[in-house]
């Protein structure tokens, strides 16, 4: 398949080229020039057969079958996607779709390992190492660093600020040794990823070293995510599915939107965000205006800038009113969000966690008014990640499962450094 860049449809890259780019060279970002359109048959086929990887498989023959030998394919889905996500009522019509039960318990495990696997095949004829950078705040490193353990070839460097993320977190990346390495730096989530940006603009040492991001905007990362909503399409019996999901960077929404061109039979998504509203700001007044992100206790949808932003306007041509009729914009607030988890585990025993909550949320604000549809809510993460937060609100500890005790277990083996670029740049030079 082929794939355009936004900022100007003719500059254009393979599957291939656009996975090793991240970004295009224009800076823009990558889309498909055609979206495939599945057959009724194929639809058929996701209803008939409900488990994830066959989905999964289904899909990434549409999507990348041109791109990658269909055995290796088969091979490589069946490996990053080794989890179910199941769908569960919380209550009346509304379900949270469970996209914590990989490995580091969220959803970025399965864009993580998905891009993993492609990057280690793209580079299979590669003598030279290749380095993914990735500056993170919690969960993207620990999606990122699990998803790449052991890849043979590629080596991971997590840089995240020292003391800013949970010790939970924390050891979801600096425990795992081999081909991962974690990078303390003294400084905030901004510096590190200033420091990013800084080696990736560094054309002396790019020269001799093969760097790469593995941020949401990689397509190996973005497109995988329409799986599961044809999963969870598959899961529910309904003629009027809507789907609701926390938003951050808008990954996970615009592969959402980018299902529903393939042929999902869904017409509504609603974007749930926290405080760093500035697209429901862009729904309501047709402005969209970027700005620094505040800080919220569903952290890992802190981003005043969402950088898929872009990729939804390129799929409306831009159109304020085509945008309106698919998506509608929800926000809460801290104080929201504590409520939203304390009245929900209260009323039906479920527990959300902070970022799930403002999913269910627009749920439920969205069936008052449209009181026979099902929705479906994205439950982005297990509640046992966030005990700081969770176990207060319910006024209990949160069960921890076995995968996230393991971790803890683990002893913690970071690099320090300083937020300087000549320290992190010595660094590069001696991998
Ligand atoms: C990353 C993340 C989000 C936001 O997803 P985007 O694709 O960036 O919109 C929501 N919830 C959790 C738990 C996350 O880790």
């Amino acid at each position: 398949m082929e794939y355009y860049s936004t900022s100007n449809k003719n500059i254009r890259a393979s599957f291939e080229e656009a996975v090793k780019n991240g970004i295009a060279p224009d800076h823009g970002l990558y889309m498909p020039l055609h979206i495939p359109v599945l057959t009724r048959n194929e639809l058929e086929q996701i209803k008939i057969n409900t488990s994830l990887s066959s989905t999964a498989y289904l899909l990434s023959k549409k999507l990348f079958g041109k791109d990658i030998l269909e055995k290796i394919l088969e091979e490589l889905v069946h490996e990053a996607i080794n989890f179910e996500s199941p769908v569960k009522e919380v209550s009346e019509n509304i379900y949270s779709l469970e996209l914590f039960h990989g490995p580091t318990m969220a959803f970025k495990d399965v864009g993580a390992r998905f891009m993993a696997r492609i990057l280690h095949y793209f580079n299979r004829n590669n003598t030279t190492p290749v380095n993914v950078l990735v500056a993170t705040s919690g969960d993207t490193g620990s999606a990122v660093a699990n998803g790449f353990l052991n890849m043979e070839g590629i080596f991971v460097h997590v840089l995240y600020p020292s003391g800013q993320v949970s010790q939970l977190q924390e050891k979801q990346f600096t425990t795992l040794g081999n081909n991962i390495r974690a990078l303390e730096i003294d400084g905030t989530f901004d510096d590190c990823q200033a420091l990013v940006k800084r080696a990736f603009a560094d054309e002396t040492l790019r020269q001799k070293k093969i760097l790469t991001s593995a941020n949401s905007i990689n397509l190996a990362r973005l497109l995988p995510q329409s799986f599961y909503y044809f999963n969870a399409w598959s899961q529910i019996e309904s003629e009027n599915l809507v789907f609701s999901v926390p938003s951050g960077n808008f990954g996970n929404l615009t592969a959402g939107l980018i299902a529903r061109e393939m042929g999902l039979p869904v017409n509504i998504f609603l974007a749930a965000s926290n405080a760093n509203d500035v697209v429901p700001e862009y729904l309501d007044t047709a402005e969209y205006k970027p700005r620094a992100s505040v800080k919220t206790i569903a952290n890992a949808m802190d981003v005043g800038a969402p950088s898929n932003f872009e990729r939804i306007l390129d799929l409306y041509d831009h159109k304020h009113n085509r945008i309106t009729k698919h998506l509608y914009g929800y926000r809460f607030s801290d104080s929201q969000i504590r409520e939203i988890i304390k009245n929900t585990y209260e009323s039906t025993g479920y527990i959300l966690d902070p970022h799930g909550a403002t999913g269910y949320e627009a749920a439920r604000k969205y069936q008052n008014s449209n009181p026979s549809s099902d929705i479906v809510f994205l439950e982005t993460a297990h509640p046992a990640k966030f005990p700081e937060i969770v176990n207060e609100i319910i006024g209990k500890q949160v069960d921890t499962p076995e995968r996230l005790k393991a971790f803890a277990r683990g002893k913690k083996d970071s690099i320090k450094m300083s937020s300087e670029y000549k320290d992190f740049q010595k660094y590069l030079e001696a991998i």
